[in-house]
């Protein structure tokens, strides 16, 4: 199993979805690490704040594809379920080689999370001035709720998506993969960690370090762990930093709640991006774009714990801004408030795994 495994409630049904990190992969023996890892501290007393966010999700895949509006050229980037901060400079790079070709000019984004965000600073980086237009602005956006574990989870369904769509998401993890790297460090809030794992690690090609373990090599109380490196993504920061480079590069920011297309075709840039993920359900009646509701509660800082846990328990990422504890993944929940029984049985499963952390000789 990877990244989210979870508290095992009808809520959280996650059949039919794509899990690429359950494939058998051949992975090394671990050397057998030594001692003790400082525990998570779980207690609702430690409760810093609890959110609730929507992944669009799309079991066809993301939407990358452009299309005429009108006079305009429209290229849409949105549907990344709950793989878009992961997934967000590569697709972002698919939609501006669709869109920059042959054009000349100021160019419109749409939407002000990690897609609008990445897709305007790769325009800037193109030579294109860039204007933002978004009904919300960070904090207020979903990628803001984001966990920011690097890892391509849950966004499409093995059976719904084609072998054309299979090459797209190819070339935007690999892009995304190294356009991350090299923004690794305090800036914007990126850094690597090892994941503990209940089952196999990721088999999507980007962990070289992943390791299966024995009972004896790892610290919790639970069977068939592996461990495996990859990029956490403290999302607040991430996205700050971000809506800074645009404004740094001169882009412009203007809030805008757009109804329908119309309202599209009447921006004055001749090139826009629609970047607006779930938005589009109503923005372009994307019927098949649905909610994934996924729920967190979010304790007190611990800089000492330099590792994250996927499970049956759910995850647990360390980032300055507090420890992420989630887990849920609610298909068709609309509604974005944290929900006081599930944030229970979210905090529940993690003190029972954190209790029987033990140390290794
Ligand atoms: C609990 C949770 C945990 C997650 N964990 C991870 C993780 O660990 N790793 C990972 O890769 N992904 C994760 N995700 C998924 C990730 O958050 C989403 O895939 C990603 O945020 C989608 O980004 P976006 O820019 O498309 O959408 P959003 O962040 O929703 O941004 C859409 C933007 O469009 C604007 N907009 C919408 N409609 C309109 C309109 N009509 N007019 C004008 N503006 C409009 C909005 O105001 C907003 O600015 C998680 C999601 C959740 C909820």
């Amino acid at each position: 199993m990877h990244r989210r495994q979870f508290l095992g409630s009808a809520t959280l049904g996650l059949a039919g979805l794509a899990l690429p990190g359950c494939a058998t992969v051949a992975t090394r023996t671990a050397a057998a690490p030594r001692g003790c890892l400082p525990p998570v501290l779980v207690d609702e007393s430690r409760i810093i704040r609890t959110v609730a966010g929507l992944r669009p999700y799309r079991a066809a895949g993301f939407v990358v594809r452009a299309e005429a509006l009108g006079d305009k050229r429209l290229v849409h980037n949105y549907g990344h379920g709950g793989a878009g901060i992961t997934l967000s400079w590569g697709t972002s790079r698919l939609a501006i080689e669709l869109g920059l070709a042959g054009h000349n000019g100021p160019v419109g984004v749409i939407g002000a999370g990690v897609m609008g965000l990445t897709t305007a600073r790769l325009v800037q980086e193109a030579g294109f001035p860039v204007t933002i237009y978004t009904k919300a602005l960070p904090p207020d956006t979903t990628s803001n709720i984001a966990g920011g574990q690097w890892s391509p989870f849950g966004h499409y369904r093995d059976n719904a998506v084609t072998d054309a769509w299979r090459a797209q998401f190819a070339a935007a993890l690999d892009y995304s993969w190294r356009r991350f790297q090299i923004m690794v460090g305090d800036d914007y809030g990126i850094r690597w960690l090892s994941t503990y794992t209940e089952g196999n690690p990721p088999a999507d090609g980007h962990h070289p370090s992943a390791v299966q373990l024995t009972p004896d090599q790892h610290p919790f109380p639970v069977q068939g762990m592996s461990r495996y490196d990859t990029m956490y993504i403290e999302t607040g920061r991430f996205l700050r930093q971000l809506t800074r480079d645009v404004q740094i590069a001169g882009g412009a920011i203007r809030i805008r709640d757009l109804h329908t297309p119309a309202d599209i075709a009447a921006l004055p840039e001749l090139l826009v991006f629609n970047c607006t993920g779930l938005g589009s359900h109503v923005l372009f009646n994307d019927t098949e774009l649905t909610p994934i509701r996924g729920q967190l509660a979010v304790l007190l800082p611990q800089p000492e714990v330099r590792y994250a846990f996927t499970g049956t328990a759910g995850y647990m990422f360390p980032r300055a801004d507090g420890i992420l504890l989630g887990g849920t993944f609610e298909r068709g929940e609309w509604d974005a408030t944290p929900q006081p029984e599930d944030i229970a049985r979210i905090v529940a499963s993690h003190r029972r795994l954190f209790a029987g952390l033990r140390c290794t000789a």
